[in-house]
């Protein structure tokens, strides 16, 4: 049987693949091929069919490339219904990922025997859609409201051994299809047809306050959460019937359009790892505090042996303590045991006190102070020290990576990796390119993000790069707003509205109101001509000493872990306002969140504009994965294609006639405007 499912007879049972490489998701092609091979054993009068995947996989869901299409014949839900009422029995041998639809097909089955190393799942929340195939009315039928609730509202995927603890695999097999020729089938009804399970109000509520707590706004969640809990109340045919119209309706909705973006977007940002490149086996981090730790941690889970760098003993002996806490983390959290922990601190990490006896190493992270003068002092020592193969990395959160890396003797090996913290668990990695690196060290740099599991962002040299430029001008205007007239806990709270994790301010509480006063004091915004300086973050960390949740006080009042809005802050932002002569006036939060991400907007198209960041995904990437802009609006840049480049322009135009040192429209931003375009279809190479 030609094409990408296999169908063949023998002692009566008829063994169907899917093969469809890499990872056989259900394509047009594969469901074609589906009924095809139903048609067969049916035809030749089968007592059994085992359906099973080629390679790693059994079935890894929808086909990506029909995402925003319109669903196309045959459809996966009636193939579904075919093999629930096949009249013999279909078993499910699950070798490898069974997700989405792939799952969706092996509920229908009559039982289900999963490799050890199968993967289950239904995460199709996480792509603002909800399983459309019957997903939501099948797994409580055969698990319970509870289990099914967690699996499709939080889009889990699990492991086969829990799969078989909750009845969702019937056994295990490391020749599951060998397994599933002859297993006894076990005496119960077809999924569809076992009885509703019993309603469960309060896992339902449980499920909603999650939704809430963790992805406030996203409507796919709470869609999904209605349709399990449909599935006690409603006839099977009726559930079945009210998922397939929420699912199309969700398919179409904005919010998943956003998801499929950054979904794209992420692949394409990972898929820079394959370009070649040299691997790493070894390398040399300077500086064990907070991000020297945790980059010196995350290499050495990969087998990578590292040595850390420190000045001084008290340092050496705090990067140990540091590195050894987290550590120490990983085994409370169960991810490994004390006795693999101490051996590969033991094995991986050598601890220096300057460079004197460093090994070779094919890399060197520098995650020393932001300061210049510290850095250059850094690789001047790196580059005496270390082979001329060897590349060289800082991990600069602002300053000009062309300068910190001046005066090396071989520039091509020098680039920028701005972690971000924890930099061991955020995903997100800005690449910069320097004005000398050179290709070869940056897919070398690509290829290790790869390994580490990042999503790597290629940016040029400016200050901030993409992300903490953004970041700098956001912050501003949300300050601009105070001044005008509203107050930190009306911005964080319109900000939290739109679906940001935390406010402006708010985040500043948690990592300190003197990080931000330094930035802006190195940038002179004081003093700097045709800006406009607002003083009030200023003010508070010089008179008050208030630096945020770690002084007990910062933007907020903290009783306990608790924040309040502080009299003292308000005080501060009405003198400024009086001072400078402006009357205060009420903002709506929605006024508030425009301004907001349109300065942000704005700033991502000069970042475009400058060749900053090669397209707009990758700016949406950074702000979704650094910055808790909501995956579910798709960054700010998509946020703009949905809204209209030509209406982001008007709304600039407006803010600049009355601000125009705050704001202006840039000119790739009025040619979008011009032309129709959406941000995705400019960039130019950074
Ligand atoms: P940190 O203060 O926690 O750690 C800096 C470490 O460098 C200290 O352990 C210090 O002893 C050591 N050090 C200082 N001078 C040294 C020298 N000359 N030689 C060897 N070691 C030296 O700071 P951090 O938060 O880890 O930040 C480090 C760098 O990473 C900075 O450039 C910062 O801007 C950047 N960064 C920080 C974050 C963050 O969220 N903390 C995120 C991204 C990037």
């Amino acid at each position: 049987m030609p094409g990408p499912v296999h169908c063949v007879v023998e002692e009566g049972v008829a063994l169907v693949t899917i093969d469809n490489p890499p990872v056989n998701v259900m394509s047009q092609a594969v469901r074609q091929g589906l009924v095809r091979a139903l048609d067969a054993a049916e035809a030749a009068g089968v007592k059994r069919v085992v359906l099973t995947g080629a390679g790693k996989a059994f079935i890894a869901g929808a086909d990506a490339r029909e995402f925003a299409a319109a669903p196309q014949e045959p459809h996966l839900p009636d193939i579904i219904r075919r093999i629930e009422d096949f009249p013999v029995p279909v078993v499910a041998a699950l070798n490898g990922t069974a997700l989405g639809g792939g799952l969706e097909v092996a509920l229908a089955c009559r039982a289900r025997i999963a490799a050890p190393g199968a993967t289950l799942g239904l995460p199709e929340v996480t792509l603002g859609i909800v399983p459309g195939a019957g997903g939501t009315q099948r797994l409580p039928r055969l698990i319970g409201l509870g289990p099914a609730l967690s699996l499709i509202c939080e889009g889990r995927v699990i492991g086969a051994r829990e799969a078989q603890d909750l009845g969702l695999v019937d056994a295990v097999a490391d020749d599951p299809a060998a397994a599933a020729m002859s297993c006894p089938v076990p005496n119960r009804p077809a999924t569809g047809a076992l009885p509703a399970p019993p309603p469960d109000p309060d896992a339902v509520k449980a499920a909603r306050e999650q939704a809430a707590r963790r992805s406030a706004g996203q409507i796919a969640r709470l869609k999904a959460i209605d349709l399990v809990d449909a599935a006690t109340r409603l006839p099977f045919d009726e559930g079945l019937a009210l998922e397939r119209e929420t699912f199309l309706a969700l398919k179409a909705s904005d919010q998943a359009a956003a998801l499929r973006h950054v979904f794209f977007a992420e692949r394409a940002a990972m898929a820079q790892g394959k370009g070649g490149g040299a691997d790493i086996g070894s390398a040399v981090v300077v500086g064990g505090g907070t991000m020297g730790a945790g980059i010196a941690y995350a290499l050495a889970g990969l087998g990578i042996s590292v040595a850390l760098v420190e000045s001084d003993a008290a340092g050496v002996g705090r990067a140990r303590a540091n590195v050894a806490r987290l550590y120490a983390d990983a085994v409370k959290r169960g991810k490994t045991t004390a006795e693999a922990a101490e051996a590969e601190q033991a094995a991986r990490f050598g601890f220096h006190e300057g460079y004197g006896a460093l090994p070779p190493a094919d890399i060197a992270i520098e995650a020393v102070f932001e300061d210049m003068e510290v850095k250059r002092q850094v690789f001047a020592a790196l580059d005496a020290a270390l082979p001329e193969r060897t590349i060289l990395a800082t991990n600069t959160s602002y300053l000009d990576v062309n300068r910190v890396g001046e005066g090396l003797s071989h520039p091509e090996r020098f680039l920028g990796l701005h972690f971000f913290s924890p930099a061991h668990v955020m995903k997100l990695l800005e690449v910069i390119r320097a004005r000398t690196t050179s290709p070869q060290t940056l897919a070398t740099a690509l290829r290790l993000a790869a390994r580490l599991k990042k999503i790597p962002v290629l940016a040029g040299v400016c200050d901030g790069f993409i992300g903490n430029r953004i970041l700098t001008r956001y912050r501003q205007t949300c300050d601009i707003m105070l001044m005008e007239g509203t107050l930190p806990a009306q911005v964080d709270q319109a900000l939290r509205g739109f679906g940001m994790a935390m406010g402006p301010y708010e985040v500043q509480d948690l990592s300190g109101l003197d990080i931000a006063y330094a930035n802006r004091k190195r940038l002179g915004w004081r003093t700097k001509d045709g800006f406009r300086y607002i003083p009030i973050a200023d003010r508070i960390v010089e008179e008050t000493g208030r630096l945020g949740r770690k002084t007990g006080a910062g933007w907020y009042d903290y009783d306990g872990g608790t924040a309040s809005p502080s009299p003292l802050i308000d005080r501060i932002v009405a003198e400024e306002s009086a001072r400078a002569g402006i009357a205060r006036r009420t903002f709506s939060d929605e006024e508030i969140v425009t301004r907001a991400i349109s300065s942000m907007i704005e700033e991502g198209f000069r970042i475009l504009e400058e060749g900053i960041a090669a397209r707009a995904s990758d700016i949406d990437l950074v702000m979704v994965h650094g910055y808790a802009f909501p995956r579910w609006r798709g960054g700010p840049m998509h946020n703009a294609g949905r809204i209209g480049c030509a209406e982001i322009a008007r709304r600039i135009e407006a803010f600049a006639a009355e601000d125009p040192l705050s704001w202006g429209v840039p000119a790739l931003l009025r040619e979008a405007a011009r032309e129709a375009l959406n941000p995705d279809d400019l960039g130019a190479a950074p």
